[in-house]
């Protein structure tokens, strides 16, 4: 949504991980073992992806979606950005609580063919959930068990809340009330974004 609406590039260290995974490459293969049962990958791998990331599709803008998760990586990331002689203009910090959480990952299908992730309210309609693009069957996603979210949620609280603090220190930190409709989340985050680009 971010990049249709101003033409700013996003990604997520997920996306970028399942993009090595789909290549097949060793990294992509390795880390994908350590997200089906629930475990971060570990900071020095993601920073590097990042890097390379940032490298290529950085030079106008960006945007991180779920990164930095830990403070070593928000560190790195400093570090990088003094490198490549750019900053940070904006932490926005969606708050989320447990139970919305819950929720949205219970309601969540994703297409054993091509990967295509929907909510199982728009899939409702059809009897057997099938991809719109693919045909393929819509199946709730392996790592949205109760156990992993039950570790990710214990990573959050030790790992990511730090970072709350980090960002305030640095005068960056927007905080949003993430448990409303989708709609208005982007609403309130795309006017944070305005202000910064019109600044
Ligand atoms: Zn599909």
């Amino acid at each position: 949504m971010i990049t249709r609406q101003f033409g700013i590039p996003v990604t997520s260290p997920g996306a970028i991980l399942r993009r090595e995974s789909d290549l097949g490459t060793p990294l992509g293969l390795e880390t994908a073992e350590t997200t089906q049962h629930g475990g971060l990958v570990s900071d020095k791998i993601i920073v590097q992806l990042i890097e390379d990331w940032l490298r290529l599709h950085g030079a106008s803008g960006f945007v991180f979606d779920g990164f930095p998760r830990t403070l070593p990586q928000a560190e790195s990331l400093l570090s990088i950005l003094k490198r490549l002689h750019t900053a940070l203009d904006l932490a926005i910090w969606l708050e989320v609580s447990e139970q919305t959480v819950r929720d949205r990952i219970s309601g969540r299908l994703q297409c054993g063919g091509c990967g295509f992730t929907t909510s199982a309210s728009s899939a409702k309609f059809a009897e057997r959930p099938i991809c719109p693009y693919c045909d393929g069957p819509l199946v709730r996603r392996t790592d949205d068990e109760a156990e992993v979210l039950q570790t990710r949620l214990q990573e959050f609280n030790t790992k990511t809340q730090p970072l709350a603090n980090f960002y305030e220190k640095m005068s960056i930190l927007h905080r949003i009330d993430g448990n409303r409709d989708r709609d208005v989340v982007f609403g309130d985050i795309s006017q944070l974004i305005e202000q910064k680009a019109t600044a």
